[in-house]
This record gives structure tokens, sequence and C-alpha cells, in this order.
């Protein structure tokens, strides 16, 4: 069994590009070039120091004791939490923006949900002097005040979509209306392994620094350089396809996935893609996805923003349907649990998304000299006045 890419851009069934006509010139050139320029020696040594100097990697490899003592196993946390803008997706920016450089454009763009992509994208667009246009849903611009301040404080422009549910899937659509209109100048950052193939292995292969981190830091603290158990939320997949990507091919590593279950799977309030979703096409790509019986998308709910996505990469559904991936769910109330667990017994506040990956450690058996690394996705900052909301409940 393959777990990369194929030439044709496909992860066994899952993958590809299945866009309009009009964008076909724009995946073609994205595609015909990204290889070479992130495989050439003058992309990679930009890339790793500004990884180095600006985003403050490599991330600590964190033995958690308490954690440890109390779930029986050794738990070490990869701590993404600790990057520049406080997670993983930044690792995935800067590697754009230097590609898209390197391509000759001059304007970005950008889609965002919660708007934590678009924070990411509008802090190396600052970084690189670049013009950014970030797609945000017009009930989305409401929902995450600050995140908007942030962008527009690192100088992007916040456009409101306004069509439709005025949430992510709309935003996509304005920002694919815009890469079509503006072809030649115009680079489109995305920011999950998702969208039409190269963007899925391209994002991969920028966050597989995380797996790559790991498995020296591993070697350093317990002399084997990989784990018995990697477990990491899914969303879009880029965080857990980065802390897996080194490990895809051992099949003594248990690549755990955790989904976002939201109120629970039967309620319709819920995220949880492999469990209530089915084969199709979303964002260019075929993959599972949260759809109707005619095929329209349908909202998806997770008390964390960053999971709160209809789909899962093409990756993920090619580990999910080859059962080379164990696929979990959280509730919202199994996360925030989890969340103020971590919290009192290491004194880490972890992002909600992040919380949800630490949720399944109830979940699975653990034996005892077992190594086990949770990607710790990002840090609580973003996440307190949901926090501040349970707090006050009395819980
Ligand atoms: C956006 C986000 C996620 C989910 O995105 P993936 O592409 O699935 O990694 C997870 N954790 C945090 C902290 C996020 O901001």
């Amino acid at each position: 069994m393959n777990y990369t890419v194929d030439k044709k851009g496909f992860y066994g069934e899952f993958g590809g590009a299945f866009i309009p006509e009009m964008l076909h010139h724009n995946v073609e050139e994205l595609k015909s070039c990204y290889l070479d320029i992130i495989e050439s020696d003058e992309f990679k040594k930009e890339f790793k120091q500004l990884l180095k100097d600006y985003v403050g990697r490599p991330t600590p490899l964190y033995f958690a004791k308490r954690l440890s003592e109390k779930y029986g196993a050794n738990i070490y946390l990869k701590r993404e939490d600790l990057n520049h803008t406080g997670a993983h997706k930044v690792n995935n920016t800067v590697g754009q923006i230097l590609l898209a450089k390197k391509m000759g454009k001059t304007r970005i763009i950008a889609e965002t949900g919660a708007g934590q992509h678009g924070v990411a994208t509008a802090t190396v667009c600052a970084l690189m002097n670049m013009p950014c246009i970030v797609y945000m849903g017009e009930i989305d611009i409401q929902r995450q005040a600050p995140n908007v301040a942030r962008m527009q404080m690192l100088g992007a422009e916040v456009k409101a979509a306004i069509s439709g549910s005025k949430t992510l899937k709309d935003a996509t659509n304005e920002a694919i209306r815009d890469w079509i209109a503006n072809p030649e100048d115009t680079y489109y950052l995305i920011g999950s392994v998702v969208g039409p193939h190269p963007y899925p292995d391209m994002v991969a292969r920028f966050q597989s620094i995380i797996s790559e981190e790991m498995q020296y830091q591993l070697e350093e603290q317990t002399g084997k350089n990989y784990p018995d158990k990697v477990i990491a939320c899914v969303g879009g997949g880029s965080n857990a396809a980065g802390a897996f990507y080194h490990f895809l091919d051992n099949e003594k590593v248990e690549l755990i996935a955790v989904e976002a279950d939201g109120l629970g799977i039967n309620t319709g309030k819920t995220a949880a893609t492999t469990q209530i979703g089915s084969e199709g096409i979303i964002h260019g790509s075929k993959t599972y996805l949260m759809q109707n019986s005619e095929g329209q998308i349908t909202e998806p709910h997770s008390i964390s923003a960053g999971l709160d996505y209809p789909g899962i990469g093409p990756l993920h559904a090619h580990l999910f349907k080859s059962k080379r991936g164990t696929f979990l769910g959280a509730t919202d109330q199994e996360a925030l649990n989890a969340a103020f667990e971590l919290t009192k017994l290491e004194g880490i506040i972890p992002a909600l998304e992040s919380a949800h990956a630490m949720a399944a450690l109830n979940k699975i058996k653990l034996k005892n000299d077992e190594c086990v690394v949770v990607n710790l996705s990002g840090r609580g900052d973003k996440d307190m006045e949901t926090y501040m909301r349970v707090m006050n409940n009395g819980k």
C-alpha cells in the first residue's frame, strides 16, 4: 500500500483535481512547478531559516510526566502551540508564500472560516510585503471579531462572502472566483491538506517538519526514532498529515486521527466526516464529505472552529478506507474535559482543536511502556471565552 500521492494526484482512489475548466490553467501552472521549487536547495535553505528564526522551530517534544502517570503510558506532547501565531498553520503559510514569490506572484488570496488561517496568511504577507485579500463568510466575520482585527492590523483586506450560508464554503467560492479572474498575478494560499492536487501534497510536505523533528527528538529521548502511537485532531487534516508523514510507511506506528463529534454523531450537530459522511467531491478533490441526499454540503458543527469543516483531505480519506489510520471522535464536552485536565496536570492550556486529540487518551487501550505522541496543534488563548463560559457555569 502506498500513502503518498501518485503522479495523477491521487491517494488510492481519493484526491485528484476536479475543477472547473476556468481554473485549469492556474492549477496546471502550480502543479508543473511546485516540486522543482520546493525541492531545490535554495528554497529549502530559506524555508528552514524562516522556520527556525521566525516561527521558532524546532518545537519541543515534551515528556508529560503527570499525564503519563495518569494514563499509564509514556506520553509526549509535540508543542506546535509554541509556534509564532500559536499553532501549526504558519508552517504551511511560510512555505507557500516563499513558493508564491518564486513563481513571480504579487498578490495573495485566501479563505478562512474561524480566521486562524487568515491570520497565518496575513502574517506572512506582512513579512514578505505582499498584498493579501482574505475572504470570510459574513457570519464568521461577526463571530470572529478578534481575528478579523488581527488580519486588518497585519494589513490584510478582509472581504465578506455574503452568499449562501455566509460561512466557510461561501468564502471558498469567492476565493475561487477571484483566482479565476486574476490568473496571472495571484496566488491562492490554501490552509489545509484539501483542495485540488497539488495542494494536499504540498501542504503535507510543508507540515511534515512536525514528524521530521519528532524522529530525532524521540531518538534522543527514548533511543527509538518512532513512537508506538501518534494522535492528532483532524479538521481538514494538515496538522495530522504533518504528524503522521514520516511514519506513514512504518506499520509499527499506529496513526490515530480524531474528528469532532460535536454534540454527538447522531444529533445533526457534528463534524465527524468519516462517521456520517460519504464519498464525493469538495473543494476540487474526491474524498469523504458531509452532504445531503442531493449532494449539497451540509453545515458542520464543532465547539472548535478549526475542526468545523464538512470534509477531510484525500490523504485521510485513504488512511480511513484502507484502515491504515484509526479514526475516533471526541464530543464538545469530551474536548472541554480534556482541555481542563491538560491544564491542571501540565500547566498547558490547549486550543480546543488540540483538546480533541487529548480526549482520545480516554478512548484507546494503552500499554505500560508504550510511547505515545499527541500533536498539540495550538494554544488556547483564542478559546478563553469558551473556557470562561464553562468555568462560570460552575464546572
Ligand atoms: C486550524 C486548526 C486545526 C485544524 O486544521 P487541520 O488542517 O486539520 O490541522 C487544528 N488545530 C488548530 C490549533 C488549528 O488552528
